[in-house]
């Protein structure tokens, strides 16, 4: 067997990130300095332990009701500027030369953002990384939510000027008929756009299925609900479904009591199409790098599994074809070096 991954791979292997939320990326910092500017004392606004996010929840509820505390107070372009530049700076720092940030634009057109200064604010943080640190954004609707959510997000990105690549359906599973966003699945045909779908995080592997034969998803956010149903995992592996996975966070909304219970071994070893994020990172206390820490100690990879996965997540972004080739460029100078 061929030795782990190395630190120094994990840290200079040109990164890519597929499933992080924008809305996800507030630091505890940040958002101190956002609650105090619209007069709210930190510590109790944003649930915070020993100035911390707790990292770990009960329940999906759990981590929501952290989550939407700090949202709150992101009001002014100026702070989603502030939020934007941060996530920006914290991927450009891990080498992650390409992210799809999901962006939940109806939070902060309910919190009084005007949306065409909300999507300028967008612009201007996400330049904070600089040159050769790619950013497309996907811009997702909350299932729980409904179509009528769906049809007002869909009117936000059609006006939009940002860099937008997919859209998504996010939030609770089981809660609207999956078939109520077929039209808003279509619209991202329309409009060229790809559409990822958070299925079997928290729902059963049947959500997965639903995923695909009714949205025809084109790729799948966790999904890993999978490991229960053999049938579903062998159709995943036949069809070389792409699931984005999150360790941290499905330990962190107590869906697995430990990484080393989750299924990330079980799916690599299985040939699962998995891709690997960090959803929230502050929120779970991870990172994209710790991320992939993890996968290549319990999961066993070596320097070459790593750049593979790496690959992978190059080959199905919904960036341009050119944006691709050129991020796979890198890892192969990376793979040579
Ligand atoms: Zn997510």
């Amino acid at each position: 067997m061929a030795d782990l991954a190395r630190e120094r791979d994990i840290m200079t292997i040109p990164k890519v990130e597929l499933h992080v939320h924008l809305n996800g990326s507030i630091s505890e910092a940040t958002a101190s300095i956002l609650a105090r500017r619209h007069g709210a004392d930190p510590e109790s606004a944003l649930r915070l332990v020993d100035g911390r996010y707790p990292g770990h929840y009960p329940d999906f509820q759990g981590f929501l009701d952290t989550y939407l505390a700090a949202n709150e107070f992101v009001r002014t372009p100026e702070d989603l500027e502030l939020v934007a530049a941060e996530f920006a700076r914290g991927q450009a720092a891990q080498n992650v030369v390409y992210s799809e940030a999901i962006f939940t634009a109806m939070i902060y057109v309910r919190n009084g953002m005007e949306p065409r200064a909300m999507w300028a604010a967008l612009r201007r943080g996400l330049a904070a990384a600089g040159p050769g640190t790619g950013m497309g954004i996907v811009v997702d609707t909350i299932r729980d939510f409904g179509p009528k959510e769906a049809a007002a997000t869909l009117r936000l990105v059609e006006t939009a000027d940002a860099p937008i690549v997919g859209l998504g359906l996010t939030g609770i599973e089981g809660t609207v008929p999956t078939a109520s966003f077929i039209p808003f699945r279509a619209e991202a045909r329309r409009l060229g756009l790809g559409f990822e779908v958070h299925a079997g995080e928290m729902g059963p592997p049947s959500s997965i299925v639903e995923a695909f034969d009714v949205l025809d998803a084109d790729r799948i956010g966790h999904g890993v609900a999978a490991i229960r149903d053999p049938e579903l995992l062998a159709r995943l592996v036949r069809e070389r479904v792409v699931l984005d996975v999150c360790p941290s966070s499905n330990v962190g909304i107590s869906e697995f009591p430990t990484l080393e219970a989750h299924q990330m071994a079980a799916f690599w070893r299985a040939g699962v199409n998995m891709t690997i994020s960090s959803d929230d990172p502050p929120f779970f206390r991870t990172t994209l790098t710790d991320e992939l820490r993890h996968v290549v100690r319990v999961a066993g990879l070596d320097a070459q599994d790593l750049g593979e996965l790496q690959r992978r997540a190059a080959r199905h972004a919904f960036a341009p074809t050119g944006v691709k080739d050129g991020i796979l460029g890198e890892i192969e100078r990376w793979a040579a070096g």
